[in-house]
C-alpha cells in the first residue's frame, strides 16, 4: 500500500500547485492523475490570468469586479484573498519560468477581460493554461519526495472508523490493478464537471468525479446551480473562442447587423459579464434576430491582422479547422455554451471541507470566489492561489500524525463494484447514450434559461438515467486500458453532478448570475442572498443554507 502525508488527486493547475506547495512544506506527496499531467484540462485555457499588478491598479478594485461578477454570491473574505495574493502568485510564475506576453517597452503586458474595470489579464497567447501547466511540472519533477501517478483512476475516498479521510482506492489504468492508498490528508483538484453537458468547451476527461467522490462520503457541495455558459463557443461542437477575443476588440452582431450588446450593456458592451452576454446572445436567438443555424456573429476582422495571429493564433486554427472560417477576414458564428462550473465541494480559504482530512482545490470546489458567476481569466488564479494554500494546510497539519491505516475491506468493495461492471452483459442500454441523453437534458432545461417546469423534467430523467446507467452494458471486458470500464464509472460521477445541479436550480426560486429563472424573473436578497448547499442523506440529496460572507461591498443593482 503506497502511503504519503498528503494524496493530490488531480494534476491540472490546481493539484500541481498544491503538490508543490506540500511538498515545499517538508511532507511526502503523491499526485494522482487519469491522464498525463500536462493533458489535464487546465492545459486548454487560452486568454489568461487576472492579477492587480499595475500600480494604476489595486486589488480593490480587482475584489469589487469579482463581487459585482459573482452577482453578489461570492464570499467577499476568500475573494479578498485571491485578489491580495493574485500579484504574488503571477510573479511566482514568472520567476518559475512562465513566458509571458510582454508589451514594447519590455513589461508585463496585459489584456481586457469582461466584467473588469482595468486591463489586469496576463497571458501568454492564447496557450496561458498550457504554459503554465508545463511550467508546474518541470518544478514537480524536481521535489524528490513528490510522487507522480499518471494513468491512474480514483474510484473512491475511503475512510477510517472515526469518518477522517484515510486515502482512496485507484485503478491502474494500464494493467487494471487496484490499489488502496493511505494518506493523512487527500486534497481534491479533479477539475470541473462540463461533460454533464452536450456540448461543452470541457474536454472529455472533465466528468465531476471528485465532486461526486466528495459527495458520497458527505462533504457538503455548494453553488452547484451555477453553471457558466460562455458566449463565444461554436455552434454544436462547442469549441471555445476565448474572451481574449473581445478582449482585443472583437464585436458582436445578429443577423440583422446590429451590435446588440448596446442594448443589453452599453457600458461595457462584447465585456460585460459572461452571464449578461451570454442571456443577450440567447435574447436574440430566441427572438429571431440570430442566424438559422441558432447562432449570432462573432466579428474579429476588426482585431489587425498581425495582432490575430500574434495574440490569438489558435483561435485562427479553430476558426479554419473546425467552421471553415478565416476569422481575419469574416466573421464566425457562435453561441452560449456550456463552460464552467462555480459550486462544488465546499471549502474554507484553506481548502478544508467538512470531512476531516479531505481538501479541495480548483474547479471541483467551491470556496466560493466565483459566486453566481466566475469573470474570465479569474479561474487559473482561483486554481494557483487556493491549490497553494491547500497543499501548505494540508501538510502543515498532517506534521506529527501517524500514518493512516485504512481497511483493505474498503479496497474489495471498489474492485467488487468495478468488477461488476465488467461483467454487465452489454446488450442493454450503452454508456455513450445515456451520456448522450444527459448532456442534451441539462443543455435544453438547466442551461441559459430555466423555469420550474424544464427543471422538473431534467431532474426526472436524471433520476431515471442514474437506474439505467447502473446496468448500462460495456464491450471491454480487458484490464490494459479499459476506457468502457472507466466511463461507466464517470457517468455515474456526472449524474450524481447533475442531480445536485438540478435539485440547487429547482431549490433558487430567483435570478442571480448563472441562474436565470423566467419564472423568477428578479434577483432578491431578501431571501435569496444565501449559499445553497447540498449533501447526500441516504442516496438523495439534501438541501441547507449557508451565509454569503460580505466584508465591505453592499450588494447593488449590477448593471454594465
Ligand atoms: C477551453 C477553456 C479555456 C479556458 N480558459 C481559461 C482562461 O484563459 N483563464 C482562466 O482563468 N480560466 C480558463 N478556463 C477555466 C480553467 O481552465 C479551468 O477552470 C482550470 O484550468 C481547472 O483547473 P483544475 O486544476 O481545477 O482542473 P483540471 O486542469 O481539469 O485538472 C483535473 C485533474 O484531475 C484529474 N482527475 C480527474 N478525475 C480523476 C480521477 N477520477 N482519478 C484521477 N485523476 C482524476 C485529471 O486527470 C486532471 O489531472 C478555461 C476553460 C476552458 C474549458
Amino acid at each position: 500500500m503506497p502511503h504519503h502525508d498528503v494524496l493530490v488527486i488531480g494534476a491540472g493547475l490546481a493539484g500541481q500547485r498544491a503538490a508543490l506547495a506540500a511538498a515545499e512544506e517538508g511532507a511526502s506527496v503523491g499526485i494522482i492523475s487519469k491522464v498525463h499531467p500536462v493533458r489535464s484540462h487546465s492545459n486548454a485555457a487560452q486568454g489568461g490570468i487576472n492579477a492587480a499588478l499595475n500600480p494604476e491598479d489595486s486589488w480593490e478594485s480587482h475584489a469589487f469586479d469579482t463581487i459585482k461578477g459573482s452577482d453578489y454570491l461570492g464570499d467577499q473574505d476568500a475573494i479578498e484573498i485571491m485578489c491580495r495574493e493574485a500579484p504574488g502568485a503571477l510573479l511566482d510564475l514568472e520567476h518559475k519560468g512562465v513566458t509571458f506576453h510582454r508589451n514594447e517597452e519590455g513589461r508585463l503586458g496585459t489584456r481586457a477581460f469582461g466584467g473588469a474595470s482595468a486591463a489586469r489579464t496576463y497571458y501568454v497567447a492564447d496557450i496561458t493554461g498550457q504554459a503554465i501547466l508545463h511550467v508546474l511540472y518541470e518544478q514537480l519533477l524536481k521535489h524528490d519526495t513528490v510522487y507522480r501517478y499518471e494513468e491512474w483512476f480514483t474510484t473512491a475516498l475511503v475512510q477510517d472508523d472515526e469518518g477522517r479521510i484515510a486515502g482512496a482506492v485507484t485503478r491502474n489504468i494500464r494493467d487494471g490493478s487496484m490499489d488502496l492508498f493511505s494518506a493523512k490528508a487527500v486534497i481534491l483538484a479533479t477539475g470541473g464537471n462540463g461533460q454533464i453537458y452536450t456540448p461543452t468547451t470541457n474536454a472529455l476527461i472533465c466528468t465531476g468525479d471528485g465532486i461526486a467522490m466528495a459527495y458520497r462520503v458527505g462533504a457538503p457541495l455548494m453553488d452547484m446551480e451555477m453553471i457558466q455558459y460562455h458566449p463565444t463557443t461554436l455552434a454544436g461542437l462547442g469549441l471555445l473562442i476565448t474572451e481574449g477575443a473581445r478582449g482585443e476588440g472583437a464585436q458582436l452582431y445578429n443577423a440583422q447587423g446590429e451590435r446588440f450588446m448596446e442594448k443589453y450593456a452599453p457600458n461595457k458592451m462584447e465585456l460585460a459579464s459572461r452571464d449578461v452576454v451570454s442571456r443577450a446572445e440567447q435574447t436574440e436567438i430566441d427572438e429571431g434576430r440570430g442566424f438559422p443555424d441558432g447562432t449570432v456573429a462573432l466579428d474579429i476582422t476588426v482585431v489587425p491582422r498581425k495582432r490575430i495571429h500574434e495574440a490569438l493564433r489558435e483561435i485562427v486554427n479553430v476558426g479554419r479547422d473546425f467552421a471553415g472560417v478565416d476569422i481575419t477576414r469574416e466573421p464566425i458564428h457562435i453561441k452560449p455554451g456550456n463552460h464552467y462550473v462555480m459550486g462544488g465541494v465546499k471549502t474554507d480559504n484553506d481548502g478544508q471541507t467538512d470531512i476531516p482530512g479531505l481538501y479541495a482545490a480548483g474547479e471541483c470546489a467551491c470556496v466560493s470566489v466565483h459566486g453566481g458567476n466566475r469573470l474570465g481569466a479569474n479561474s487559473l488564479l482561483d486554481t494557483l492561489v487556493f491549490g497553494r494554500r491547500s497543499g501548505a494546510h494540508a501538510a502543515l497539519s498532517v506534521k506529527g500524525l501517524l500514518p493512516r491505516e485504512p481497511s483493505y475491506a474498503q479496497l474489495r468493495d471498489e474492485e467488487r463494484r468495478v468488477a461488476a461492471i465488467v461483467r454487465r452483459d452489454a446488450g442493454g442500454r450503452r454508456v455513450s447514450e445515456v451520456r448522450a441523453e444527459l448532456g442534451a437534458t441539462m443543455d435544453r432545461y438547466v442551461a441559459v434559461f430555466r423555469d420550474e417546469d424544464g427543471l422538473r423534467i431534467a431532474l426526472d430523467t436524471v433520476r431515471r438515467l442514474k437506474e439505467e446507467a447502473n446496468e448500462a452494458g460495456i464491450d471491454d471486458k480487458g484490464s490494459v486500458f479499459n476506457q468502457d470500464v472507466l466511463s461507466a464509472l464517470e457517468l455515474q460521477f456526472m449524474l450524481d453532478n447533475a442531480e445536485c445541479i438540478v435539485v440547487s436550480a429547482i431549490e433558487r426560486r430567483e435570478s442571480r448570475g448563472a441562474q436565470y429563472r423566467t419564472d423568477y424573473p428578479e434577483r432578491n436578497d431578501d431571501e435569496w442572498l444565501k449559499h445553497i448547499d447540498v449533501a447526500v442523506n441516504g442516496v438523495q440529496p439534501e438541501i441547507s443554507y449557508s451565509q454569503v460572507t460580505v466584508t465591505q461591498w453592499e450588494p447593488q443593482e449590477r448593471t454594465y
